[in-house]
C-alpha cells in the first residue's frame, strides 16, 4: 500500500455563535449562549493556531488545548463587547508560556494595545492589556493583505454601526473561507465586501435578525438570515454558516430557520460545531 498523503482538512471550530451579549438558560443549550469567537485549525493539525474574535467563546479553547498554552493568533473583526470580553477570562492565553499575537482594525491613529485598552483598563476592568501573562503583542492593521499564522489573511471594510469592522478571507492552498460576523447590508453591499466572499468555500455571516424584524436589524448595523442567504447565493459562496444569533432566539426558533433551507447549503452556527474548509 502506498503511505497515506490525507491531511485532516482546514477545520473551524465554532467556540461562541451569539452576537451582542451571551444568552446562557435552558433556551439556549443546543446552540450554545457564548459570544463570537472561531477557531481555525491549519491542515493537518489538532488545534487552532488562529482565532476569530475574542467574545466569550474565547473561554471554550482552554479545555480544547487540554493544559497546553496557546501559541498563536487571534484576528478582532471590531472591538464591540461581544468580540473582545472573552480575552481576559482565555487561560490558555494568560500564562507565562503562552505566545499571542492579536490584530484589531487600526482607527483613530491609535495603536492596538490603546485600541483594546479603551474598554480594558481600570475602571472598567481590573487590569489593562499588558497585565495578561506571557507574551502578548498587540497591532492596529489596516485594510489589505496579511499573512498570519501561513494563512492568507486579507481585511476589507464592512458596514456595520460604531467603529471600524472588518470581514476577513482566510485561505491557504487547501480551501477558502469568508468572516463577517456583524454587517449592515440593506443600504448597499460594497463591491470590496462581494469580492472578499466571492467563491468562497464557506462564509460565516451575521443572521443575527429576520426579515420581519428590519427595522432592528438597520438600527443595530446588522443584517438578516434573509440578507445572508441572498449575499451568498449571489458571491457563489460554497457553503453559509449563518452566525451571531440574535441572544433573544432560542433553540427551537433557529431548528426553524434551520428547516428552511438545505443543508448542504446553509448550516446554523452551534457552539461546539467543527466546519470542515476545503475545496471540492
Ligand atoms: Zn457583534
Ligand atoms: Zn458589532
Amino acid at each position: 500500500m502506498p503511505p497515506s498523503t490525507y491531511a485532516a482538512p482546514v477545520r473551524l471550530i465554532l467556540f461562541g455563535v451569539r452576537g451582542s451579549t451571551p444568552s446562557p438558560g435552558l433556551d439556549f443549550v443546543r446552540y450554545g449562549g457564548h459570544t463570537s469567537c472561531v477557531g481555525i485549525v491549519p491542515e493537518g493539525g489538532t488545534t487552532p493556531t488562529l482565532v476569530l474574535d475574542a467574545g466569550t467563546g474565547l473561554r471554550e479553547l482552554t479545555p480544547f488545548l487540554a493544559g497546553a498554552p496557546f501559541h498563536g493568533s487571534i484576528l478582532v473583526s471590531h472591538l464591540h463587547w461581544d468580540h473582545v470580553q472573552g480575552l481576559p477570562f482565555f487561560a490558555a492565553g494568560d500564562r507565562p508560556d503562552a505566545k499571542v499575537d492579536l490584530h484589531v482594525p487600526a482607527q483613530n491613529a491609535r495603536t492596538g494595545r490603546d485600541l483594546l485598552a479603551a474598554a480594558m483598563a481600570p475602571p472598567n476592568f481590573p487590569i489593562t492589556p499588558e497585565g495578561l501573562e506571557g507574551q502578548w503583542s498587540f497591532s492596529a492593521i489596516d485594510a489589505g493583505y496579511h499573512t498570519i499564522e501561513g494563512f492568507r489573511v486579507r481585511a476589507t471594510d464592512v458596514q456595520h454601526k460604531g467603529g471600524r469592522t472588518f470581514g476577513y478571507r482566510v485561505s491557504d492552498d487547501t480551501g477558502s473561507m469568508a468572516y463577517i460576523p456583524d454587517h449592515v447590508v440593506s443600504h448597499g453591499i460594497d463591491d470590496a465586501v462581494r469580492d472578499l466572499i466571492l467563491d468562497v468555500d464557506v462564509l460565516l455571516h451575521d443572521a443575527q435578525f429576520l426579515d420581519r424584524e428590519r427595522p432592528t436589524a438597520d438600527n443595530y448595523g446588522h443584517s438578516t438570515v434573509e440578507d445572508a442567504v441572498r449575499l451568498a447565493r449571489e458571491c457563489g459562496v460554497r457553503h453559509l454558516v449563518l452566525f451571531h444569533h440574535s441572544p433573544a432566539r432560542k433553540d427551537e426558533a433557529l431548528d426553524e430557520i434551520s428547516g428552511m433551507y438545505p443543508p448542504e447549503f446553509v448550516t446554523v452556527a452551534a457552539q461546539g460545531g467543527v466546519i470542515e474548509v476545503r475545496r471540492p
